[in-house]
């Protein structure tokens, strides 16, 4: 195994900084700096621009995207005992590395970002999937960073790549296809990480698209997915039944047949539906 730098061994520095991982903060870590630089390629070229990494530990992901050439990484971590080990790295690579102690849910990075910017984590899931949502529908697009490269669990990043006629198809998957190109680049067994967690994880890599693939309001598409999917085994003319008095004609003019199910439903043919909303 070759070493990226000229750090420690991570198994040595969470040693060194008692970092017992916590189950209360999804600590799962990442101790083999080949894979977590396999990530940081994942991330696409990160020369000439800022990587935000939420979540870095004791930094394995951070010396993947350092060494990666990113221009520089701004870390949010919320748990205080890893910012001693992240400031090591910081000194190893002076200048690059800036370090925020807190919470992701609450800081505003963008202060603290130069366009053009990358996001790269490994995060515990249920954060992960709120930040996506909310780094997904900002109030203006394009958004404020090119690409999301981040870890889920399997299930959740099945649920953003879906198509049309699967189970996993949903809220998720229009949400991240509708404003970006979104695939899986890599999938994980649980013995990647220290401690091993209960389920397979996967990286998703989420390209933003400079406009909207079909045109749509957001608040419509996002109030008829909602609605379609909360109910999906309903017909779509019940489901979305007090969404709009003549729903049943304004599935017709999208060419949706009433009859159908959201699963069956493209998001070509979502956006058409949210069209004829705004009409009526
Ligand atoms: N990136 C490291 C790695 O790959 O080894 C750590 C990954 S571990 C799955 C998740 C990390 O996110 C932990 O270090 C944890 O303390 C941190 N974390 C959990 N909730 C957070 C939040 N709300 N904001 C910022 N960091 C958080």
């Amino acid at each position: 195994m070759s070493a990226i730098d000229t750090l420690p061994p991570l198994r040595q520095v969470i040693a060194d900084h008692g970092l017992s991982a916590r189950k209360s903060l999804g600590q799962n870590f990442l101790l083999d700096l080949n894979l977590t630089a396999k990530i940081a390629r994942q991330a696409g070229d990160l020369t000439g621009c800022d990587v935000l990494e939420i979540g870095s530990g004791p930094g394995g992901l951070t010396r993947g995207l350092l060494a990666e050439g990113a221009r520089k990484v701004l870390a949010i971590e919320k748990d205080t005992r890893c910012i001693p080990a992240l400031e090591e790295i910081a000194a190893a690579y002076p200048g690059r590395l800036e370090i925020i102690n807190g919470d992701a849910l609450e800081v505003d990075p963008l202060a603290h970002l130069t366009s053009p910017v990358r996001v790269a984590a490994n995060l515990p899931y249920n954060v992960g999937t709120e930040l996506l949502v909310r780094w997904l529908t900002p109030s203006d697009w394009p958004p404020f960073w090119q690409s999301l490269t981040l870890m889920f669990q399997r299930e959740v990043a099945e649920r953003i790549v879906a198509q049309p006629g699967s189970k996993a198809y949903g809220r998720l998957a229009i949400l991240s296809q509708w404003r970006a190109d979104a695939k899986i680049v890599l999938s994980l067994p649980p013995e990647a990480f220290t401690p091993p967690p209960k389920v397979s994880s996967a990286v998703v890599h989420l390209e933003a698209l400079p406009a909207p693939r079909y045109p749509a309001n957001p608040a419509t598409l996002s109030r008829v997915v909602a609605a379609a999917f909360n109910q999906r085994r309903k017909m779509l003319r019940a489901a979305l039944k007090g969404t709009v008095p003549d729903i049943e004609d304004r599935l017709t003019a999208a060419g949706i047949k009433p009859t159908e199910r959201a699963e069956q439903i493209s998001l070509e043919a979502f956006c058409a539906l949210a069209r004829e909303i705004d009409k009526a």
